[in-house]
């Protein structure tokens, strides 16, 4: 090996050995039990999530309304990572044709209540945190009764009506939001920080009409599992800080093109949910 190629691996060497110091993990705190230092061990030496995302998490009350394709992946990542209570509401019964994307409902579920079943499941995942099942829909008559007191609420339901109602409830409750949905293979992912940030009627101000819904349009179940997990993710990000999320504005996925854009939304001073 000449000398300047020998110089240049040394200078990697070091180089590599000062990043291993720089993110060295911070000592997991006191508060942790060995077992839920274990549990959690793969984010906890993240130097991004560390001990404060942990206790975070563990402290954090959320409402995941719906428990279908997007609900599944938002409650077993949130459930895994150790949000401390998690809500899940639907008030749908397993159906056979829910099987193909819905990764929370097993081929004996068929017919029992979707919340239970999801539950049952999040239970077995992770015993240390709390679920409470909620057979119920969502709709602007309950919803700030259900957004009341929650940490953030992430919204994995397939009705434009549902989604308008959490929002303006979350609004008036001020409280977090991450809202998605998804189409065939497409959809889009939005934070929103109520009074900070646009809200989701600031940008969609009109709600669509006849738009298609998966039972008549389909989707992938891969494509759903990709919208739920970036909204998984944006809800770690909303409850830890670990990371920007994406507010004033959306994410629009499109993975037949592989294409993600971000596109921009403004709050608007007229917006009657969060104006
Ligand atoms: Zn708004």
């Amino acid at each position: 090996m000449s000398n300047s190629r020998r110089g240049f691996f040394r200078e990697l060497a070091s180089a590599v050995a000062s990043a291993k110091e720089a993110v060295e993990p911070e000592p997991p705190p006191p508060d942790l039990t060995d077992a839920e230092i274990e549990r959690y061990s793969r984010q906890l030496v993240l130097p991004e999530w560390g001990a404060a995302a942990q206790l975070a998490a563990m402290e954090a009350s959320v409402l995941v309304i719906g428990a279908g394709a997007l609900g599944a992946p938002v409650a077993l990542y949130l459930a895994g990572a150790g949000v401390g209570r998690i809500g899940i509401l639907d008030d749908d019964a397993v159906e056979l044709s829910n099987l193909q994307r819905q990764l929370l409902h097993f081929t004996p579920d068929v017919g029992a209540p979707k919340a239970e079943s999801a539950a049952a499941k999040l239970r077995y995942l992770n015993p240390d945190i709390v679920v409470e099942p909620y057979q119920a829909r969502a709709d602007a008559a309950n919803a700030p009764a259900l957004v009341e007191g929650q940490d953030l609420v992430v919204d994995c339901s397939d009705s434009f009506a549902t989604r308008y109602a959490v929002n303006a409830a979350c609004c008036a409750a001020r409280v977090p939001l991450v809202e998605a949905g998804v189409l065939g293979m497409a959809g889009l992912v939005m934070s929103i920080k109520p009074g900070r940030t646009a809200c989701y009627r600031c940008a969609f101000p009109v709600e669509p009409q006849d738009a298609p819904r998966c039972s008549d349009a389909g989707v992938l179940g891969p494509a759903a599992g990709v919208i739920g997990s970036l909204q998984a993710l944006e809800a770690l990000k909303l409850l830890t800080g670990v990371a920007p999320p994406v507010t004033d504005g959306f994410l629009q996925v499109d993975l037949a093109t592989s294409d993600f854009v971000r596109v921009h939304a403004s709050r608007r001073a007229d917006c009657p949910d969060c104006g």
